[in-house]
């Protein structure tokens, strides 16, 4: 794929728009379809695929202004079918699609909504996790149980190291200032605070990260036991 961009949108919401290399034009998770729109004006007017992570509306209100108003078809999890308006594609988890010349793996991930899906691009070693794992945290365990979530985030951890990591908010300094809490001894933790602070000074992105940084700093990703597991989401829903 080419041409990743970040669309900040709503409060802290990231859409993301990329093409395929055999011209497909994408969007993920379009909460809201004014920046997209925006957007798309210096891109050719052109968007053919909208993918949805689930159904929260934060993630799918701009679903039926930009199908209508370019033809996109939309895919989302079949498991929202009931709770996602206009789906014309129902993707499964552990089924492999196509999306133009590209690899598409689904991953079915309960937990925040029984329904969610991550998008993961081999091809491309890019992952769009929606509400499942966030940089240095995760998504709250809305629908399904600690435990769910958990297995939810170690069938991300399998996937490689240098994956790049697209999630749905910019969520990453509050995520830090819970881990530094989590873990006051990780000095390198630390760096990655101030470093993290200095960006979200400047108005930058934390985003996106790579499977490799989660894997060694993000509390949550790091749980090996469900029960480890949710005492830190506890403790960060308290924090
Ligand atoms: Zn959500
Ligand atoms: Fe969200």
């Amino acid at each position: 794929m080419k041409n990743i961009t970040l669309i900040p949108a709503l409060s802290d919401n990231y859409i993301v728009y990329f093409e395929t290399n055999d011209g497909l034009s994408v969007i993920v998770d379009p909460g809201d379809a004014s920046p997209v729109e925006n957007f798309l004006k210096k891109k050719g007017e052109k968007l053919d695929v909208i993918l949805n992570t689930h159904h929260h509306y934060d993630h799918t209100d701009g679903n039926l202004y930009l199908k209508d108003k370019y033809g996109a078809e939309l895919w989302g999890p079949v498991y929202e079918k009931n709770r996602i308006r206009g789906m014309d594609k129902m993707l499964e988890g552990n089924v492999s699609y196509k999306l133009g010349g590209e690899a598409l793996d689904v991953i079915h991930t309960p937990g925040h909504t029984s329904g969610h899906i991550c998008f993961y691009f081999p091809q491309s070693s890019v992952l769009f996790a929606g509400d499942t794992l966030f940089s240095l945290g995760c998504g709250r365990v809305f629908e399904g149980s600690m435990e769910e979530m958990h297995s939810s985030l170690q069938k991300l951890n399998l996937l490689p190291d240098d994956t790049a990591v697209y999630c749905g908010h910019e969520y990453t300094l509050s995520n830090v200032e819970f881990a530094t809490f989590l873990h006051p001894d990780d000095h390198d933790l630390r760096e990655e605070l101030n470093s993290i602070q200095k960006k979200r000074d400047k108005g930058s992105p934390t985003i996106p990260s790579s499977l490799a940084y989660e894997k060694r700093f993000n509390p949550f990703l790091k749980a090996k036991t469900p029960g480890e597991f949710s005492r830190a989401r506890e403790a960060k829903d308290n924090f």
